[in-house]
Order: structure tokens, then sequence, then C-alpha cells
């Protein structure tokens, strides 16, 4: 059964289209264009029409997000990053069980969709005790709606909890059939990082992502401490050391990528690598500026991703990452909204290897319906969305042609809510741990 979407406004390839047309087929977008053509060539096919006063684009992709640590703000937001790991993350979420993680995911997913977001990579860490955490956040994912790329995390650092940690053989096995029992979750590897897995488990994770073709995700120079560990440990950058490891390839995608030297940025294009920028978070961290700008130049593929999910807003994230391009190099022109809109859709999609973040032909149909009543109308929409947008514009987000938010919070994200209160009270999280 087909469907024709038809919009008075739509912004497509970056641009703003009017009269547009797309037609989706089981779940796909399998024909887009002028509205007066399109019919023609479907006749059939009835029509779904969103008026002048909505703006259609496609849906937001998160390229990085640990959907547990909304456990984590509002109250353990102003510590330094070891204290904040050691007194809040490494203490909290080895409290969660799997219906623990099935109702914060489904909170931090709801939260989402309805700031237009309609893929998320979350980068999964609890996995010691085996996949049922795991399969409790591709559940919520799928009770959402939300499209889920699960970068399957590999740990084995002394210092980390328990729960997080697996041995070689056990995060190969589970990942495998994690990947066998859920192809619609996108399941890839993720050694954590440089500080969070050890070199045997680098080079294993490399192998898997080789063996199992699929993508490798990675934390890769994201705050000052680990370029220090990596010097003492390899006596190289985070970038040379995991080279030297055989972790940058084709298939690997590179959180942060701050503490990167120029040389190290031309490598990371020669080996493929993809990198996803989270400004907010590094922002919210004291991390450091990501040179957006010089790994653009260098023809890497990037992408957006919310990370802590302080606020996960794609818009926010797009903002942000101009601003902070324009003050690195104070320059006003150094990344525009073009560029902060595509990092959001079509080239974040392409970061995390899925068919999504365009209204065009052999894309998911994954779009939203924006309220445009506040875009001036001299203002391009693009750089109203990135510069002055905010997350209550979206009125709806659908997922592979289905309706996954509806302009209010659905009665699963309520009761996910009641779930999340009742839950950071047993784990002990709040404003009296300050
Ligand atoms: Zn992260």
């Amino acid at each position: 059964m087909s469907e024709l979407v038809r919009c008075a406004r739509a912004l497509v390839g970056g641009s703003e289209r009017n009269d547009f047309a797309f037609v989706v087929r089981d779940g796909e977008i399998v024909d887009a264009g002028d509205f007066k053509p399109l019919r023609e060539r479907h006749p059939e096919a009835p029509t779904r029409a969103f008026p002048s006063d909505r703006l259609v684009v496609p849906g937001f992709v998160n390229g990085h997000s640990h959907a547990y640590q909304i456990l984590l703000r509002g109250w353990a937001d102003d510590w330094s990053f070891e204290r904040w790991r050691d007194e809040a993350l490494y203490r909290v979420v080895p409290q969660l069980e799997p219906e623990d993680v099935y109702w914060v995911f489904v909170a931090a997913f709801s939260e989402m969709l309805a700031a237009g977001i309609t893929t998320v990579a979350e980068f999964f860490y609890l996995n010691g005790r085996g996949n049922a955490h795991a399969e409790a956040a591709i559940r919520a994912a799928s009770q959402t709606g939300i499209r889920l790329v699960l970068a399957r995390t590999w740990m084995d650092a002394p210092h980390a909890p328990e729960v997080f940690r697996e041995s070689i053989a056990e995060a190969r096995e589970r990942t495998r059939e994690l990947r066998a029992a859920h192809p619609e979750a996108n399941v890839c590897v993720a050694p954590h990082s440089l500080h969070g897995a050890s070199e045997a488990m680098m080079r294993a994770a490399a192998a898997f992502a080789e063996e199992e073709d699929c993508d490798l995700h990675i934390h890769v120079a994201e705050a000052q401490s680990e370029a220090e560990l990596s010097m003492s440990r390899f006596g190289k950058s985070p970038v040379l050391a995991l080279d030297s490891l055989g972790v940058l390839g084709a298939r690997t995608v590179a959180i942060h990528a701050i503490h990167v030297r120029d040389e190290e940025k031309a490598l990371l294009a020669r080996r493929d690598v993809r990198v996803i920028h989270n400004p907010t978070t590094n922002l919210y961290l004291g991390d450091g500026i990501c040179d957006v700008v010089g790994l653009l130049e260098r023809g890497i593929v990037m992408g957006l991703g919310t990370d802590a999910n302080v606020k996960p807003s794609a818009i926010d994230e797009m903002r942000a990452a101009s601003h902070l391009q324009k003050l690195a190099r104070l320059d006003g022109a150094a990344l525009g909204a073009s560029t902060a809109f595509d990092l959001a859709t079509a080239q974040g999609a392409r970061a995390l290897g899925v068919s999504a973040g365009d209204l065009a032909a052999g894309n998911s149909a994954d779009f939203l319906v924006l309220d445009a009543s506040a875009i001036d109308p001299w203002s391009p929409p693009g750089n109203a969305l990135v510069y002055r947008g905010e997350d209550c514009w979206v009125q709806a987000a659908f997922v592979r042609g289905a309706r996954a938010y509806a302009g209010e919070p659905s009665l699963l994200s309520l009761e996910a809510r009641r779930q999340c209160a009742r839950i950071a009270l047993r784990c002990g999280v709040g404003k009296e741990c300050v």
C-alpha cells in the first residue's frame, strides 16, 4: 500500500521546496519530486497533505547517545569529570535492572522523538551480566518507534564497575547472539575507548567488525586526560595508538575526535573514519572543541550526537555546532546553518550507515512535521531552525512512514516518567547527593 505525502513547504537536500511530494511504500520513500508529476505517476495513492503553516523536514539523526544518563542530569552537573564518573555514573547505572533500563530508555527515546530525533545510535555499556539489559533497550526502541543503532560496548578495564565488564570471549559471543536475534536493532561493536578496553579487546573488536562486516564505534580523544593516558601507555596520541592497534578503518565511527592534531585529522580521512561530534556535551563536560571545519575540509563524513542527554535536542546540537566553530575560528562564516542541518540529517545518516536523512527515493520515510508559524517570512527555514528553532516546533515525527510522535506525550512516555522517578529514588539519585 502506497501513500502520497504532499507538502506545501519542505526542506529537501537542504533547500526549501514548495508543493513537494513523496511516495511512501512499506516504510520507504520510493518516489519524490514536484506534486503534479508525482500525482500523475501515482494516481491511485491516497494523499496525506500538510499545508503552508507546516514545514516537512527529514527526521534528525542522533549519532551518539547514552540514554541512561538522563538519570544523572540535574544534580551531578557541576562536578569534575572524575567525580561525575565515580560518584554518579559508576554508582547509579550499575544498579539498573533490565526492567529499569527499559523504562529509562522509553523515557529518553520519547524525549528524543518529541525533539524530532528519529534515529539514535545508543552506545550501550551495561553488558556484564549478559544481553538482558541490551534487549530491554531494544524493546524500548521498538515500542517507542525510534530507529535504533545499538553500538554494543565492549569493556574490560579493571577500574570500570563489574557490571560493565566482560571477557573478550563473552563480549564476542553475546554480540554475535544479539546481532542474530535483532537484525532490526543494527547491532554493531563498540570497544569503549582506549581507557575502557584493553589492547587485546580493542584488536578483537576490530577483527569482529571485519568478520561480521559491521561498524565499530569508539570514543576517541574526548578529554585532555585521555591524551595524557595514551601518551603514557603507548607513547602516542589516541589517534596514533588506535591506528597501531588496527582499529581505524572504513568501518570505524569515532566519537568526539577533539584532541587531534592536523596530521591525525589527515590520517582519519585516509582511513575513511567517520566522526560524531557532540557539541552540547563537550560544552557541558568542558571537554574541548572538535575542529569540525578541519575534519569536514578533509572529506570526513560527520554526524551530531546528544551523548550525555542533559537535554536531547538535535536543534540544540546544530546550533551549538555552528556557534562553537564560529567562536573557535573567530569567523562568523565558519560553519553555517546548511552544514549544521546536513550534519543532523543526511550526512549524519551516512555517518551511521543508515538510509535516512533526506526526503529522497531510497531512504526510509523518516520525517517531521514542524509548526512553521514562528519562521519569519523573510528567513530561509534552515536558518530559522538552526538559530532560533525550538523542539516544540515538532508537531509529529514519522519513522518508516509510521507516526511515532503525535505532538503530545504518549501514555507510554508518561508512565516511563513515573517509573524513572521511582528508579531514581531507589538508586539514590538526586539533589541530596550534591
Ligand atoms: Zn559517549
